[in-house]
């Protein structure tokens, strides 16, 4: 077999690339290890009936050009919005909800501090600023820092400077010089951590926050939504926008090894034994797996080896995902509330952050994570029957070991106790436990990072996933990578995979197949 190109992989980037490969007209062949696709974006019936989100389980930060260009809804995209879109039980009754209506928001607020409730509508503010900028930095390919300058400074001409510090601050001072309760800040500092092995007080962590609020649903920014059916709908909508352009969809296809002659690709081979010849290969999987499982034989200059095994990419979320059989009372009854439906989150103060984090350097987990619960079924009644409530948890920090397997039952009961502090009667009939090593079996995630890699300065942009690599061609002629290890990083975007054919159809024009 011969194709134009051939995209390994199926994660919703990898659909995104071969849709937009074909769309030029392209002959595209897109092979996935498992025997679905959508890679960390999936829903899977775990249960008769219950449909979970087993990795991503919510959406914003998808680029509506992406959604536009493929014609999502009409293939079937459908979001919820939350809202209010966190849940901060506090326990003693206390609670903080973060609505969409920033007015409603600045109300809550002021249960806690006047002084934080005026500034609330700064900070939005500042973030919408930024939106337009980053949906254009997003969907670009990295260029040096010298040539960006001119339109940062025609589009952000008042906050060039509190901009530029995003990218390097750290999240806990960048809040604490705007608010003074703990309350808020951390309702708004789980951003700056989430799949991210640092606590909110490490420089880079503002980005990672940044790069979780610079989405949104249904035309409000900032939100997050539940996608009907799981996760799995838009990888759904996504094949089938691949399908209607002619992309070769080919399910429990793991490629083996990426072929290469001289220093061009000519193919893969497959773990069957068949070879599918390309001079345009885009990988998928994250860079470690793509240049330490994949291009094994490929004779690589060591140096090149030594730069992507050191990438940092230590994994430390885990998840629980199972459903219940009664909503849990969280200080708000068991009655469905707007709150059920929001992201509940379990982090009392910042220090509980810390204390997590620290735990996890020293002990290999946190004796006190933080959690983030979400129960899809309290809007979305798709996922699962009457009378049940399919629900995830995402939690840090349990960083990647070979030997999670041995911990992850009492971990599991662990972070069930947690929950329970604050809603006595969160008993689930059924759940699964997903520590970074099942992520990493399951999704095919080096040491399960969710984000193909850690998202710090170090790592962004121009640095992502290696400098002299970062517009998607790789050191080997007609290799290109297309998911979340590249810029702008992790998250369900489409965003690398949408400019990674853009560099393929470039590259092209200029050499012709
Ligand atoms: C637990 C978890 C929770 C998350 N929560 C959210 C969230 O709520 N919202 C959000 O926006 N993002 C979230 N993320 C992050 C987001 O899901 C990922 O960053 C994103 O899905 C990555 O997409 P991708 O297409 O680049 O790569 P992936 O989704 O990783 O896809 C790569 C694909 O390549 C395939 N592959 C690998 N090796 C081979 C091979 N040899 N042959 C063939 N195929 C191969 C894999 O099976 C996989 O399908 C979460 C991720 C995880 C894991």
């Amino acid at each position: 077999m011969k194709f134009d190109a051939v995209v390994v992989g199926g994660g919703h980037n990898g659909l995104v690339a071969a849709s937009y490969l074909a769309m030029e007209g392209m002959s595209v062949a897109l092979l996935e290890r498992r025997e679905l696709v959508g890679g960390a974006c999936v829903s899977e019936e775990l249960w008769p009936g219950v449909r979970v989100s087993t990795g991503a389980y919510v959406l914003s930060l998808l680029r509506p050009k992406v959604i536009r260009d493929l014609r999502l809804y009409e293939n079937g995209l459908k979001v919820y919005m939350k809202d209010p879109g966190l849940f901060l039980p506090l326990g003693n009754a206390k609670s903080l909800s973060i609505w969409s209506d920033t007015e409603k928001t600045s109300k809550e607020i002021s249960k806690f501090s006047k002084k934080d409730a005026l500034e609330y509508p700064r900070w939005v503010k500042f973030w919408d600023q930024l939106y337009d900028l980053f949906d254009l930095l997003m969907l670009s390919p990295p260029v040096d820092v010298k040539s960006l300058l001119p339109s940062l400074s025609g589009l952000l001409s008042e906050n060039l400077e509190e901009f530029a510090q995003v990218f390097l601050k750290d999240a806990e001072s960048m809040l604490r010089e705007r608010f003074e309760s703990e309350e808020l800040i951390s309702a708004l500092i789980e951003d700056s951590v989430v799949g991210t092995f640092l606590p909110p007080s490490a420089p880079g962590t503002a980005y990672v926050l940044a790069h979780h609020v610079l989405g949104e649903v249904n035309g409000v920014k900032g939100a997050w939504g539940y996608v009907e059916g799981g996760m799995g709908g838009v990888t759904r909508a996504m094949e089938r926008a691949a399908r209607s352009m002619g992309v070769k969809i080919f399910t429990n296809a793991e490629v083996d090894e990426i072929l290469v002659k001289g220093n061009s690709v000519t193919g893969v081979k497959l773990r069957d034994g068949r070879i599918i010849e390309s001079k345009v290969v885009l990988s998928n999987a994250d860079p470690k797996t793509t240049f330490l499982k994949m291009l094994r034989n490929a004779e690589l200059d060591p140096s090149l080896l030594r730069r992507i095994s050191s990438i940092k990419s230590r994994g430390t979320s885990f998840k629980l995902v199972g459903y219940l059989e009664e909503l849990p009372d969280f200080g708000k009854g068991k009655h469905l509330s707007p709150e059920h439906s929001s992201s509940i989150l379990i982090m009392p103060e910042v220090k509980y952050v810390e204390r997590a984090y620290s735990d996890a350097v020293s002990l290999g987990k946190s004796r006190e994570p933080w959690l983030s619960i979400n129960i899809q079924s309290a809007l979305d009644p798709t996922v699962a029957p009457s009378g049940k409530f399919s629900f995830s948890i995402f939690g840090q920090y349990l960083p990647y070991a070979k030997d999670l397997d041995d911990i992850k039952d009492e971990y599991g009961e662990l972070v069930l106790d947690k929950v329970r502090e604050y809603a006595p009667n969160f008993k689930p009939a059924r759940y699964e436990v997903l520590t970074p090593l099942d992520l990493e079996r399951r999704f095919g995630l080096w040491e399960g990072h969710i984000f193909h890699g850690e998202m710090t300065p170090d790592q962004l942009y121009l640095f992502r996933p290696i400098p002299r690599m970062s517009r998607y061609s790789t050191l080997i002629n007609g290799l290109y990578l297309c998911g979340a290890g590249t810029h702008p990083g992790g998250g369900v975007t489409g965003a690398p995979g949408y400019n990674a054919a853009q560099q393929v159809i470039h590259d092209l024009k200029r050499q012709p197949l």
